[in-house]
């Protein structure tokens, strides 16, 4: 970015899966107005050898050239484990390298939301947002092979029934062809790329390579400007903003950037010397993920080549039978030992997953300043099954993909069970595989809280509380995670926090 223009209306702090998409939506609105999207990251090449193809997800997810490199704090219930927490730093953010999986998330998640407060977020009232977003990115529905074939005769004889489209439903109960985010070319879907690549506006200023590191306010709690450094030359510019700083960093990124500028727990900010701006006890508190166990069988012939990152199929449970079909908290996502990345031994290559992926974990975690240099990294502690009855659903959720993995529906492919393995049998057996191999599910949400209690970040509105002209509008706010992946709810949140970034605008 040279030379810097240093004056706008608005200024999107990260253009990641929902900067972009609020970015794309602003500027269509907006057209007088001049609005700059500010990222650390660069623009993917057209030709980027892993990115574009779905096959060779889980390829990028390793590449550390796109990556933040976050790592947990040793995780006391994971046998003090230190978890890699993927983060894309790129035009896209996460978009750029996570699985494509596109689940909107059950009707009851969202309804909870506006029963705790969070007044205009009913599933109802948030659907045409989700409608929105999947105009503009292409929702493909995977194919079924074989092998898919007889999983849902297993899944049916397991009481699990077919469910054509998750999306269509408000709730995901069954097995059902998976949704992805790829193109009807077969190329991934980012929110870049759908959203800015065609359509660039002339109001639109998108600078890239640039770390926001605080945002400055005036002696009336307004934001007014940011201060960034310019990632190519080390050069700090301040940048100003006469109408709204929108911060859109991730569920990691925005609670960082809100302690270092002064809005946080008033006692951590005081231990770093840092001026209190608004004392909001919830900023970085409230992290939530969402965990996967593996369970892996050999087959006993060829498994169908994969078009995609994982497998074309999934199945939505409940570890509590009787919220269904209403409430499921178990995605299991498979994929097959062929897959490119995965790097097995030969003789283990003729096999299949099965990952239950556990949802609305009870355990909360925080995220706190390690330093008050914007270049270093903050302590993120997800305290990952500190709550008791998480490590009970993960036991569960290893039986039920062992019951499939095992099922009768599944004998023409089944050869035997390599994890968690024969010698895995008791309750204890399975909590310390559990224990020795769980992994983060990348979905980080509610650092930054929507709400109206006193550990809510932003309101309703998504307006910082205790400041003027500041927004949060990202996987950030989600109060309580839902029963589904992140990405598309975090651009659910985008259409409509532009709706409310607009209606602002109308009444000022
Ligand atoms: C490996 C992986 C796989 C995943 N798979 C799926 C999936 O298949 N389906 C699904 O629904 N979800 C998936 N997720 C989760 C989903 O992608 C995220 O929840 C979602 O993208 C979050 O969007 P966001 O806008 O909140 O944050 P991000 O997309 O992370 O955007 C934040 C942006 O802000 C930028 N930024 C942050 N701090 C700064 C700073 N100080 N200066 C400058 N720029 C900054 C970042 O570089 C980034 O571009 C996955 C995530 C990962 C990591």
């Amino acid at each position: 970015m040279s030379p810097f223009e240093t004056n706008f209306d608005y200024i999107i702090l990260g253009a990641g899966s929902a900067g972009c998409t609020l970015a794309a939506m602003l500027a269509e609105h907006l057209p007088d107005d001049r609005i700059l999207l500010l990222e650390a990251g660069d623009d993917i090449p057209p030709d980027h050898e892993t990115v574009w193809d779905p096959a060779k997800w889980l390829l990028i997810s390793r590449d550390r050239t796109l990556e933040w490199g976050y790592r947990s704090v040793a995780q006391p219930e994971l046998n003090d484990r230190e978890i890699q927490l993927g983060r894309a730093k790129a035009l896209g953010g996460c978009s750029v390298h996570n699985a494509m999986v596109y689940v909107r998330g059950g009707a009851y998640g969202f309804d909870r939301w506006a029963q705790e407060g969070c007044v205009g977020w009913k599933y109802d009232e948030i659907l045409p947002y989700f409608k929105r977003v999947e105009e503009r990115m292409h929702v493909t529905q995977a194919e079924a092979d074989p092998f898919i074939e007889d999983l849902v005769v297993a899944c049916n004889d397991m009481g699990i029934p077919y469910n054509p489209n998750y999306n269509a439903s408000p709730h995901a109960f069954g097995v059902s062809p998976f949704q992805f985010l790829i193109s009807q070319g077969g190329r991934r879907e980012t929110t870049f790329k759908s959203f800015l690549g065609t359509r660039r506006h002339t109001n639109l200023h998108i600078t890239s390579g640039v770390r926001f590191d605080r945002i400055l306010f005036d002696h009336e709690r307004r934001a007014v400007a940011v201060e960034a450094t310019d990632l190519r030359t080390q050069r700090q510019v301040e940048i100003h903003a006469s109408r709204e700083i929108l911060v859109a960093a991730g569920a990691i990124g925005s609670p960082h950037l809100l302690l270092l500028s002064g809005v946080g727990p008033e006692s951590q900010l005081r231990d770093l010397g840092i001026p209190v701006v608004s004392a909001l006890p919830g900023v970085g508190e409230n992290f939530q993920d969402d965990l996967f166990v593996t369970a892996m069988f050999l087959a006993s012939k060829p498994m169908p080549k994969q078009p995609y990152g994982l497998m074309g199929a999934v199945i939505f449970t409940s570890t509590d039978p009787s919220t269904l079909p209403y409430l499921t908290d178990v995605e299991c996502s498979l994929a097959s030992g062929t897959m490119e990345g995965l790097e097995l031994p030969p003789d283990k290559r003729q096999s299949y997953f099965i990952y239950p992926n556990l949802q609305l974990l009870r355990s909360r975690g925080t995220i706190k300043l390690a330093s008050i240099h914007p270049a270093e990294h903050p302590m993120i502690d997800p305290r990952y099954l500190e709550a008791p009855e998480d490590i009970q659903r993960c036991i569960f959720c290893i039986k039920l993909a062992r019951d499939i993995g095992h099922n009768q529906g599944l004998a023409n492919w089944f050869a035997g069970e390599i994890l968690p393995g024969p010698e895995v049998q008791t309750d204890a057996e399975i909590e310390a595989y559990i224990r020795r191999t769980a992994d983060t599910c990348y979905h980080y949400a509610g650092t930054c809280k929507m709400g109206v209690d006193d550990m809510a970040v932003v309101t309703p509105h998504l307006e910082v509380r205790g400041t003027q002209r500041l927004r949060v509008v990202d996987a950030s706010i989600i109060p309580t995670t839902v029963s589904g992946n992140t990405a598309a709810a975090t651009m659910m949140i985008a259409v409509k926090g532009a709706e409310l970034v607009l209606a602002s605008r109308r009444s000022a």
